[in-house]
């Protein structure tokens, strides 16, 4: 059997670990295929293609943006996108100034409660890659202020939190056209940050296949059997593709093992086949 992930970060975002890194671990637990998605960055995608071509991992080049939802955090997923030509480059530059906009502002805010934290100390631990809030929450572990990443967010960084601080997001629209515009494959990921009910989540996806969306991360590391079922229908019921992955993130998120869905179930190529038809339909007109 061939396995892959098709959601994993590196230190070109918020993960731990280089790229290159990443792909020596998907080849040392058995990944046939991974994607690199990290945040609103194609950084780090050069280096994680060149070794998974010496390691002998097919290393798909992806992204993860950001999008404007009010009530939930939407997050699209780019697989199989061009990164060479520099164009996803220009437009994610606007997300990398609101990220470097923002992360002082919540820095002032902890410092403000009187957490001695400071930019410096979080930018050594983002090892050179852009910072995030995942950074923070290490930072606050280490001073001791909170005792794991996730109190980290549940006390100071999440939303509405003392220590929250919004920033820049495209429309979901615009999201969506970027990642076609770089002939990639828009999924939706982790569906249940958005915070919708069965029938509103299924409205929504209707509107955002309308506007190019592709398909739904239906396995993921913190879906239960449920929500895995449930857009495991939606996909058939509109006919979109199914992808999934575990959101590897390294040391920054220590309980979530690169390759792992929560069904404990394995992801299988077949699912990379699919999708790879699909583009080759989309785009067969251009590439
Ligand atoms: P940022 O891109 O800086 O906004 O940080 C986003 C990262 O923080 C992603 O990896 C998220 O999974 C993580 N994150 C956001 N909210 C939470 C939360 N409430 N609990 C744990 N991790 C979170
Ligand atoms: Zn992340
Ligand atoms: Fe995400
Ligand atoms: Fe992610």
């Amino acid at each position: 059997m061939k396995y892959i992930d098709l959601h994993v970060h590196s230190n070109a975002s918020d993960g731990s670990y280089a790229p290159a890194e990443v792909v020596r671990q998907a080849k040392e637990g058995g990944l046939a295929a991974m994607a690199l998605t990290d945040h609103d960055t194609v950084d780090g995608l050069a280096e994680a293609v060149a070794a998974g071509q010496r390691l002998g991992v097919e290393v798909i080049p992806g992204v993860e943006i950001s999008a404007r939802f009010p009530g939930g955090t939407m997050h699209i997923v780019g697989l199989f996108i061009e990164y060479h030509d520099g164009l996803l480059d220009a437009r994610l530059a606007v997300l990398k100034q609101a990220r470097n906009d923002r992360n002082p502002q919540i820095i002032k805010k902890l410092n403000d409660l009187g957490i001695a934290i400071t930019m410096a100390r979080v930018e050594e631990i983002s090892g050179g890659g852009q910072v995030g809030r995942p950074h923070i929450a290490r930072a606050l572990l280490e001073a001791g202020y909170v005792s794991s990443i996730q109190e980290a967010f549940d006390k100071y960084l999440g939303f509405q939190r003392p220590g929250y601080v919004s920033k820049f997001r495209f429309p979901p629209a615009e999201a969506l056209a970027m990642i076609k515009e770089a002939k990639g494959i828009p999924v939706l990921a982790h569906p249940f940050t958005l915070n919708l009910a069965a029938i509103p989540l299924k409205n929504l996806i209707i509107e955002l296949k309308a506007q190019g969306l592709a398909g739904l991360e239906v396995f993921y590391s913190e879906h239960t059997p449920e929500q895995e079922a449930l857009y495991l229908k939606l996909t058939r019921e509109l006919d979109l593709l199914v992808s999934g992955g575990s959101d590897y993130h390294g040391q920054n998120k220590p309980e979530i093992t690169l390759g792992s869905m929560a069904s404990q179930k394995k992801l299988t190529y077949d699912l990379v086949e699919a999708l790879k038809a699909w583009r080759g339909r989309a785009y067969s007109a251009t590439s």
